[in-house]
């Protein structure tokens, strides 16, 4: 049987399920398919993180203009999503910790770009070392940024919970699917599915997560682009340490260009506690153990050597950093003695249990510079969401209505109905905050 949809959508993650969800709320007369390789959506990286909802303070607003807006938007949406429909949500705030002089002065400007990015006076304030002792007793800091607009979620809950919604407005979901070739033949994109039978699309949009460079390179698309993938492992805190502090703790990374190497101390939605991630360099955005690892090794070094990948990693600095996150997963104390450095009551031999491990991909241009924002391709008749990495789950709606939007006024996509109520809001007013 020959099956034709308007739209594809590789990628059944948070991000892909979220442009499904605005796209089959606007296109009632499209037919969407969201095709997905795991048995369940969020089954990757979206259902795989630290789980929050994050406030916009880490993000240089010129620089990571989109990002911010979309994590400032999308704190109020999945507040509202939640309460909905009765998903875990909790406004829990967090705590950043500067360990020293220079860390204060990260605070200042950290506290700054929260401002410009839309916080308000009563959602983020700098405290002093004696007025957080009085907070939380148990963190040893020189300075804290304490930010109460920021939050905990459960995304996989989200995530399925959007995909329900979707499938009732007419999206279908090919679950356990990988599309295994793409190929463009008489104007249409023909995708293979599995290995075995073909579905053809008008319109292909690539939300792939960790594959997503891959798709790309197959269609002749971001050729410039290479990426990495950095495994981040956490680790459960027994139940006697779960009321240690009230709030997560973060702390200045000691590496600005490199934000996601300092693990934390996380309290997730449902009260449990783990310290994590931290990132170790794997060959495979499903590197979780040693068989995908080797079974990618060859393939991902050779791929890494002929592309601007080869100057990061002969870098001096990123071999350090790489040597002491592999050091990190290797041993569990090297690991917690980066929280100890701000929490000094943990004790590493009460953490026995690993939590789920979550890989990022991250991408590298010809220079061999990490690419700090997304990356958007357009072409005629598909488009690619490249490097869509933190705070991707916090912002996943608001910037899924962007690109929607964007898909519409370019002509790409022509939508029928943007004044749409899309569950409890309307798409011109999501698309209107993030312009
Ligand atoms: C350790 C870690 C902690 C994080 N913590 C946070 C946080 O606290 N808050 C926050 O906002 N963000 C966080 N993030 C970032 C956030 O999780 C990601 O930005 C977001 O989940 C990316 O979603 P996605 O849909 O693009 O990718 P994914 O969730 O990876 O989804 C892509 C999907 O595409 C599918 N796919 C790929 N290729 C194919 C194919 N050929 N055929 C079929 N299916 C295919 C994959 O199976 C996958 O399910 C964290 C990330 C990591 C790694």
């Amino acid at each position: 049987m020959v099956h034709n949809f308007d739209v594809v959508i590789i990628g059944g993650g948070i991000l892909g399920t979220s442009l499904s969800y605005f796209l089959s709320f606007i296109n009632k007369s499209k037919s969407i398919a969201v095709i997905e390789q795991a048995h369940k959506v969020a089954f990757h990286t979206s259902g795989r993180n630290t789980g929050k909802v994050h406030a916009p303070y880490l993000y240089n607003p010129e620089k990571k203009k989109l990002f911010a807006k979309s994590a400032f938007h999308g704190y109020d949406m999945w507040e509202k999503y939640a309460a909905l429909k009765q998903l875990p949500f909790k406004k829990d705030g967090v705590i950043e910790v500067a360990l020293n002089k220079k860390g204060i002065k990260v605070l200042e400007k950290y506290l700054k770009w929260g401002k410009q990015n839309g916080l308000e006076e009563k959602d983020i304030e700098i405290l002093d070392k004696e007025q957080i002792k009085k907070i939380e007793p148990e963190i040893k800091c020189e300075s804290a940024l304490y930010v109460y607009k920021d939050g905990s979620a459960d995304y996989a809950k989200f995530t399925e919970s959007l995909m329900n919604d979707s499938k009732e407005s007419g999206t279908k979901f090919l679950l356990d699917t990988k599309a295994t070739k793409i190929q463009k033949e008489n104007g249409k994109w023909k995708i293979t599915l599995n290995d075995q039978h073909e579905v053809f699309a008008e319109f292909l949009i690539n939300a792939a997560g960790g594959e997503a460079i891959n798709i790309a390179h197959d269609v002749g698309l971001g050729r410039n682009y290479t990426d990495v993938h950095f495994r981040g492992e956490y680790w459960k805190a027994p139940k006697e340490y779960h009321n240690l502090t009230k709030t997560s703790i973060y702390s200045v990374p000691d590496f600005p260009d490199y934000p996601f190497l300092d693990p934390h101390w996380i309290i997730r939605v449902d009260g449990t506690c783990e310290i994590g991630p931290n990132a170790v360099p794997v060959f495979s955005p499903y590197g979780y153990n040693k068989t995908e690892n080797i079974k990618e090794f060859f393939p991902k070094m050779l791929e890494m050597l002929s592309s601007g990948a080869r100057k990061a990693i002969f870098d001096k600095q990123f071999q350090e950093l790489a040597m002491n996150e592999i050091q990190s997963s290797m041993s569990k104390s090297s690991m917690i003695d980066r929280v100890k450095r701000f929490l000094p009551k943990i004790d590493a031999d009460k953490i026995t249990e690993k939590g789920t491990a979550g890989i990022r991909s991250s991408v590298i241009d010809e220079k061999g510079k990490f690419v700090p924002d997304v990356i958007l391709i357009d072409e005629d008749t598909s488009f690619h969401i490249l490097n869509y990495n933190s705070p991707g789950a916090t912002g996943a709606l608001p910037f899924s209505a962007h690109i929607i939007n964007h898909l519409n006024e370019s002509g790409l996509l022509r939508s029928q109905d943007t004044d749409a109520q899309c569950g409890p809001w309307k798409f011109d007013d999501i698309v209107s905050r993030i312009e």
